[in-house]
């Protein structure tokens, strides 16, 4: 079955001058539960436009996106944040964890706003924590950790209410080498858990661990390849030569 559906997705931004800029065009694609899918793109083809839709944190200006086939960008502003919170797993670039919590409470930050037991809620981190290997961390602070480790306390709020689907924008964008191999860990890990990720990369070694890479270009869907059973480094040459391909076609287009 299809978790996510995206259908004839359209977003144009007016601005003061009257100009339009038509940020998504025609999107279309469904992901399957399970899936691992990295969207790339040069900046401006519309990836953080895409993403805000799906996470019903902007509205497109006409499609239709179905999680579970439940039409989702109608949802009234009033139950959206219930909406989020019970469905949908944030990662983003820059963190987001509160310096004034240490690990454990930033996880739980989600579960105490839904009203869960501290018991109930108990049960659930300490075995994810331990998946993520952030279990020994929990009582630290964020700026006593380091930034693979902080990414990971992220990783481990965003699944700590079994979301259907991840979405993740840069994950591995203020990371060093290091870290961001701990933090790819991690992803497969979750995903082999059976956790749908979407994650929004320009990070071509991110994008090898994932499943399918869908590649965005002037607000349209410009191709799309599956992993298959290539290896992570068969999968990267690919992903590499298609990035090279929408070089090339963009110079095409300016030499026209
Ligand atoms: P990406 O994430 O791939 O860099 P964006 O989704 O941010 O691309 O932007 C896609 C296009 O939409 C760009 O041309 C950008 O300038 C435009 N855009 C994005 N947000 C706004 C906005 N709030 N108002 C007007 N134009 C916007």
């Amino acid at each position: 079955m299809n978790l996510l559906e995206v259908k004839n997705l359209k977003k144009v931004y007016t601005s003061l001058g009257m100009n339009k800029t038509e940020a998504l065009k025609d999107i279309n694609f469904s992901v399957e539960k399970g899936e691992f899918i990295a969207i790339m793109g040069e900046s401006g083809s519309g990836k953080t436009t895409l993403l805000n839709i799906l996470a019903s944190l902007d509205k497109a200006s006409s499609g239709e996106v179905y999680l579970e086939s439940k039409l989702i960008n109608n949802i009234k502003d009033k139950d959206l944040a219930s909406f989020r919170r019970d469905n949908l797993g944030f990662v983003f670039q820059e963190f987001n964890l509160l310096d004034t919590f240490n690990l454990k409470d930033n996880i739980l930050l989600p579960l105490v706003l839904a009203n869960n037991n501290y018991k109930d809620m108990n049960a659930k981190l300490n075995p994810l924590a331990r998946k993520l290997g952030i279990f020994e961390l929990l009582g630290k602070y964020p700026y006593e950790v380091s930034g693979g480790q902080k990414q990971r306390a992220a990783v481990c709020r965003a699944l700590i209410n079994d979301p259907k689907l991840v979405l993740a924008d840069e994950p591995t964008g203020a990371l060093d080498s290091k870290s961001t191999d701990e933090l790819l860990k991690a992803f497969l890990d979750i995903n082999k858990m059976g956790q749908t990720i979407l994650m929004v990369t320009h990070s071509v070694k991110a994008a090898s661990i994932a499943s399918r890479v869908l590649f965005i270009k002037d607000g349209k869907i410009f191709h799309e390849i599956y992993k298959g059973n290539d290896t992570n480094s068969e999968f990267y040459e690919k992903i590499s030569n298609t990035l090279t391909l929408l070089v090339l076609k963009e110079k095409e287009n300016e030499n026209l």
